[in-house]
């Protein structure tokens, strides 16, 4: 998708993906090789800017590259956001606040922490968690020492449950320069720890929205970050907001500006990266995204059905289908957010079968 963003500003991209079905290979010139790979780091040294769509590439990848090709987000920022326990202590340094919250290197410190934290919570890998993936939620003891070994008995932090209201992202892009666009703030709903939609805009406050802004802002300045990135926040009933996680990166919530009208977060990231001039990105109508997961076989949702809602855009990443693997989305407009709102669960019924 940011491949397909770049296009129309005259700009190509080359994607080095061991994969070799990866989507971009698609509408980009696909370096099927290891993310490590000397030749295929040296053609992207070659390149204006490099850029990431997932953070969990090795250092030495990164490494390779500085000092040759402006890395945006820079391997100081992926370094930060690619390990849970760093990342917090760095938003909070910014002056966000995060969920109370413990590091667990051994099983001995998971009493204290569970205490600290109110004695129930959730244990998460300190790296390479996804969509619920590499978390489980604990109430004793005994539950979070079966969690961590299930984990693989690897470096964690143990959050305390934050008594959220809705969960809200925000994106944010800043060039070279140091100016900065802002994404819409989205409202997202999770199901089994996967994002399952995310609304424009979001049910928050002008003062909440303000906060969220200024939060991006000031994390974005203090980490120097050249790039885009995404913050995930818990809303609290005062309105307060507490980050939940940051991805150094387009975001799956930030997928409705490709349909609400305005520059989306992929073209706002190709500019960020390019040093292109910067507009926000936030929507000029109500919108949303409900995601498609992977389906049983034999069960593939009927997508005529889906095309007939009026307002309503598939994006499938051509990727194979497996139960609960993201697969593509739907987007929606519409002239209100109650539109758009009755339009997403037509559609979520039909994804449902
Ligand atoms: P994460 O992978 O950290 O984004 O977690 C996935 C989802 O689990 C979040 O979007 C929340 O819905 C829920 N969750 C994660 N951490 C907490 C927390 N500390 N308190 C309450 N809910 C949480």
């Amino acid at each position: 998708m940011l491949s397909l963003a770049a296009l129309p500003l005259g700009v190509r991209c080359v994607v080095l993906e061991p994969d070799p079905l990866a989507p971009a290979r698609l509408c980009a010139e696909h370096l099927r090789a290891a993310y490590t790979d000397a030749a295929g780091l040296e053609r992207l040294a070659a390149c204006d800017a490099v850029t990431l769509e997932f953070e969990n590439v090795p250092v030495e990848a990164t490494a390779a590259l500085e000092g040759r090709v402006p890395l945006r987000p820079s391997p100081a920022v992926l370094h930060l956001s690619k390990h849970r326990a760093r990342e917090k202590a760095a938003l909070a340094a910014a002056g966000a606040r995060v969920a109370p919250y413990a590091v667990i290197e051994y099983a001995g410190e998971l009493a204290a922490a569970l205490s600290r934290v109110g004695g129930v919570g959730i244990l998460k890998t300190s790296e390479l968690g996804y969509d619920g993936k590499g978390q489980a939620r604990v109430s004793s003891l005994d539950d979070s020492r079966a969690a961590w070994e299930r984990l693989g008995g690897v470096s964690c932090v143990l959050e305390g449950l934050v008594p959220f209201v809705r969960e809200v992202s925000l994106g944010v892009a800043r060039g070279p320069d140091g100016s900065l666009a802002f994404g819409p703030l989205a409202q997202n709903v999770h199901r089994d720890g996967i994002l399952r939609r995310s609304v424009f805009p979001a049910a928050s406050s002008a003062a909440t929205h303000g906060r969220a802004r200024a939060l991006a802002a000031a994390v974005a300045h203090a980490w120097d970050l050249t790039g885009l990135m995404t913050l995930e926040f818990f809303e609290l009933s005062s309105g307060e907001l507490i980050v939940n996680e940051l991805a150094p990166r387009v975001h799956n919530s930030g997928h409705l500006t490709q349909d609400g009208g305005g520059v989306s977060q992929f073209e706002a990231a190709v500019r960020a990266a390019l040093g292109l001039p910067l507009a926000d990105f936030e929507p000029l109508l109500p919108c949303g995204m409900v995601n498609i997961l992977g389906w049983q076989e034999g069960r593939e949702p009927d997508w005529d059905a889906i095309d007939r809602i009026p307002g309503t855009r598939r994006h499938l990443y051509h990727k194979a289908s497996r139960p609960g693997r993201k697969v593509g989305h739907v987007n929606v407009v519409g002239s209100s957010i109650d539109e758009v709102l009755s339009r997403m669960d037509a559609v979520e019924a039909l994804l449902d079968g």
